[in-house]
């Protein structure tokens, strides 16, 4: 640096707390640059000096820009960019072109690509890839896109520990990983600059894995509401010119609810089982699923969580019914006509032993249920073993799918046999939520009678049916 240039950093250098400026003794790997003083810029800078890290920032206004974090230094880009080895651009894609005459001071950096798009395929090629043709002599790294500036400055939450880098250069990724580790993430190497506009891409995607069970709940939720609509409310008014159109609010939500919520668990259970048949029909594991399948496999837990909000709110409705004011009329009603009539009513033990088994039923299938829901969570589930999840997974799940079925089938009890069931001769949206479950569970039956189960073991194993033939050696049973 010359004597002229090193005056003109001085006098560019604003350092907003003069205690706590970035130390000049630091070695290099402890200091980075920021390049752009904005809110991601900003929220960065201090998570980087609450690290430990040396921060110099690069402005276009070093001595206006006001709202940077303690401690911090500002300069000019030129000058700060020969203060680090490491320079994150928190700058818009849009403004890159200040760095093309920078790029004798960034010759050898690494550039960390921070930028995201206003939606997908805004430009031809990746911001990252942009900014690379612009320095090419920079090792540019994309990072950290994923993080918004609120969670930077909120620290590395549970949910959000995670950051995602690629990059041509693995001494630079190296660099960019450890000072992520060192602000508390976990860094994940996604491969060269190629998968840039896929992380560019993270951040614009609105629920992925929740589009097609939102999709299904939203449909299912409409089509039984409609359904009991017509059959509870709209065939009083029309048979009996009787208004019960109040029930909608929690009769009607509180039926609607249990039957998505079953129909939803099975949803989740399905694919599985399908899976299993396919590799029987198959006898081998080694062909593609169809891509349908697959799709639907993929959503499986966000199937579950859902099931289980409809369970929550199947539980909220139920356990407010003694304080609705139909039912404490009602019961008055009916204590207040058994004296005048003084009449007297028997008690009924097979009654009291449905209601009983019903209700038990119900409270160990949501036990259940919320245990299949915290055991989802990914906190949760990386304590686990690979076995001890799929035992909750898998058999807790088909339990809960089991006891909730049985609790729908004492629901119904002896009304599956009398004809005032069927109004308009439509079965109600209990008995039609119960055919999916029912298949479901048959067909899981099936698939663990030992016959089939070794048939299954042996091809999730490797076996593959005619290699027999084709290979005398493999025709050993794999499990003996
Ligand atoms: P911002 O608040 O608008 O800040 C951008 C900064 O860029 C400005 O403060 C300015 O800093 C600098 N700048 C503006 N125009 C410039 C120009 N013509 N030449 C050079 N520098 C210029 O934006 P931001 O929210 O921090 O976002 C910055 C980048 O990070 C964007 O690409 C965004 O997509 C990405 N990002 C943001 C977030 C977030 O939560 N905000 C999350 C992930 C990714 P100086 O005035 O100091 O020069």
């Amino acid at each position: 640096m010359t004597g002229q240039e090193r005056s003109e950093e001085k006098s560019e250098c604003v350092s907003l707390s003069p205690m706590m400026e970035a130390d000049p003794a630091l070695p290099e790997s402890e200091r980075v640059c920021v390049f752009g003083t904005g809110d991601l810029g900003h929220s960065l800078g201090l998570r980087l000096l609450q690290a430990g890290y040396g921060v110099v920032f690069g402005s276009r206004r070093p001595h206006s820009s006001s709202r940077l974090p303690h401690g911090a230094q500002v300069l000019g880009h030129a000058a700060a960019a020969q203060s680090a080895h490491l320079i994150f651009i928190a700058v818009q894609r849009e403004h890159y072109d200040f760095l093309v005459p920078l790029a004798n001071q960034l010759k050898g950096k690494v550039l960390v690509d921070l930028s995201n798009n206003l939606r997908k395929n805004q430009y031809p090629e990746a911001n990252a890839e942009y900014l690379q043709s612009l320095v090419p002599g920079a090792e540019v790294v994309k990072g950290f896109n994923t993080l918004s500036a609120w969670s930077l400055q909120n620290g590395p939450s549970d949910a959000n520990r995670q950051v995602y880098i690629c990059g041509e250069s693995a001494e630079a990724k190296q660099a960019v990983i450890a000072v992520a580790t060192k602000l508390g993430f976990s860094a994940l190497d996604r491969g060269s600059i190629s998968v840039a506009r896929e992380l560019e891409d993270f951040p614009l995607q609105l629920f992925p894995q929740w589009r097609l069970p939102l999709r299904i709940a939203i449909g299912l939720s409409a089509a039984f509401f409609f359904y009991l609509l017509i059959r509870d409310i709209i065939y009083a008014y029309v048979t009996q010119g009787k208004d019960i159109s109040f029930r909608i609010m929690v009769s009607l939500a509180n039926k609607v609810c249990p039957i998505v919520s079953l129909i939803m668990l099975s949803l989740c259970y399905l694919p599985g089982v399908v899976a299993s048949f396919l590799q029987l029909y198959r006898g081998t594991k080694y062909r593609r699923f169809p891509d349908w399948l697959d799709r639907w496999m993929l959503c499986r837990k966000q199937l579950g969580l859902l099931a289980l909000g409809f369970a929550f709110l199947h539980v909220l409705y139920t356990l407010i019914i003694p304080i609705r004011y139909f039912v404490r009329f009602k019961a008055t009603e009916r204590t207040v006509s058994v004296i005048r009539e003084n009449r007297t009513t028997e008690f009924d033990t097979t009654t009291a032993w449905r209601s009983d088994s019903y209700l038990s039923l119900g409270i160990l299938g949501f036990g259940l249920y919320v245990l299949l829901g915290i055991t989802s969570l990914p906190s949760v589930s990386n304590a686990l073993s690979w076995r001890e999840f799929s035992f909750v997974q898998s058999k807790l799940g088909h339990l809960t799918l089991l006891l909730c079925t049985a609790h729908t089938y004492l629901y119904g009890w002896n009304r599956f046999l009398s004809s005032s069931t069927y109004k308009w001769y439509t079965p109600p949206g209990y008995m039609l939520c119960l055919v999916l479950p029912s298949v479901v569970l048959l067909l899981k039956l099936l698939l663990i009678t030992p016959c089939v189960d070794r048939t299954i073991t042996r091809i999730r194993q490797g076996w593959e049916r005619g290699a027999d033939q084709r290979n005398p050696k493999d025709s050993q049973p794999l499990i003996p």
